[in-house]
């Protein structure tokens, strides 16, 4: 038989092995991955039944459990961005016609609305200007409004810099027999965080940001009320592959083969886990805030104002007003091609109005804030 077809290849091209500039990344993500985690992903892969390697998935379960400080059993890593775990987490609580009301004060909480209507949710907001965050009070009034089965909020909104404060949100959830949902994409790792103490029923987070690893292996976490919500349903869960029963049997004692994990990926946010281990939950805690009260009262001494009132900006991620008469968008593009350097901009609300900077995991250290700072004052 002959082959009539010719090939269209690429064979001779003149394209160069990979090499990309070396950039300090202080935007909302993804942050700079701490050298031992890259050194960890080049690591030669294991196949993902062998007792090695499920060996480590045991202990990358333990180290998510006490950097969300929870005992939920159903802790493990979604093999895929923060997106990925927050549709888990959607997809394995929301029953079609279920109430759920979500807590907007930002992009990500937008983002829960449209994912929760697309499995079927009754979903009602409320929603506060960009940069505030919502009162005990308010979120009381809503339940006994609405009455939802799920509440869903971000405990840390990356779009505006502001912290939800969730002492006593649990409490007030579980009064009104409702489950509590929690977006900590930009909190794990770099803002205190307490799952357990304060009634979180469902988590997700991304391995990008506080942990500083490369994207793509997501924790997430179901307590025991969500699981009994989850095994009482009538209908399966819509979306096979963040089904957390299925993804149970692989993570569980049972060992069965649901998808090829991303082995690499496994061992980058093992690594960045076990150096927040290492460091000490507190201390890393401690660090993020240090270095972030050194930026704002840098920035503030070259005459640049934060967006979010004190008591409730992040740690992680800080939103600063761009003044009067700047182009937001050229100062960013200068820092990033002249300085190497990425910061955000703003979204929503917030666009053209602020810059978003991040001091994520291991790029949260006192020589970034000095070298963003020096290269802010050049540029403006
Ligand atoms: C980044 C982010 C996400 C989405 O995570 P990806 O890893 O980009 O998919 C969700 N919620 C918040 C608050 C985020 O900051």
């Amino acid at each position: 038989m002959t082959n009539t077809l010719s090939i269209r290849d690429l064979q001779g091209s003149q394209l160069a092995p990979l090499a990309v500039p070396h950039r300090l990344l202080l935007g909302p993500g993804p942050s700079n991955a701490h050298p031992t985690v890259l050194q960890a992903m080049s690591t030669a892969p294991l196949g993902h039944l062998d007792p090695v390697f499920l060996g480590l998935m045991d202990e990358i379960q333990s180290l998510l459990r006490y950097v969300w400080q929870t005992d939920h059993p159903m802790t493990i890593a979604i093999s895929g961005t923060g997106s990925a775990a927050m549709e888990a987490t959607i997809a394995n609580a929301v029953e079609p016609g279920d109430v759920v009301l979500v807590g907007v004060m930002g992009y990500f909480g937008h983002r829960l609305v449209d994912m929760a209507g697309r499995y079927g949710a009754d979903v009602r907001s409320i929603t506060k200007p960009w940069g505030q965050v919502f009162s005990l009070a308010e979120l009381r009034a809503a339940m006994e409004q609405h009455r939802p089965r799920i509440l869903a909020l971000v405990h840390a909104e990356t779009s505006t810099g502001a912290r939800q404060p969730l002492e006593g949100v649990g409490d007030l959830c579980r009064e009104f027999d409702c489950l509590l949902l929690v977006d900590t994409v930009t909190s794990l790792g770099g803002v205190p965080i307490f799952l357990d103490e304060w009634g979180v029923d469902l988590a997700y987070s991304c391995s990008q940001k506080g942990l500083g690893c490369s994207p793509g292996a997501s924790p997430f976490t179901m307590s025991d009320r969500a699981l009994a919500k989850l095994r009482d349903r009538p209908s399966k869960v819509a979306n096979w592959y963040l089904d957390a029963e299925l993804l149970g049997k692989y993570w569980g004692s049972e060992r069965v083969y649901h998808h090829t994990a991303p082995i690499n990926l496994y061992y980058g946010l093992r690594e960045a886990l076990r150096l927040v281990a290492e460091e000490g939950l507190a201390n890393c805690w401690q660090r993020h805030q240090n270095n972030v009260e050194f930026l704002w009262q840098s920035l503030e001494a070259i005459g640049l104002s934060m967006h979010v009132d004190r008591e409730f900006r992040l740690p992680t991620l800080t939103t600063v007003r761009v003044p009067d008469g700047v182009d937001a968008k050229a100062i960013a593009r200068t820092l990033l091609l002249e300085h190497n350097i990425e910061i955000g901009g703003g979204l929503g609300e917030l666009a053209g109005k602020v810059w978003r900077v991040g001091l994520m995991g291991y790029n949260s250290r006192s020589e970034n804030v000095e070298r963003l700072v020096a290269a802010f004052q050049q540029v403006l």
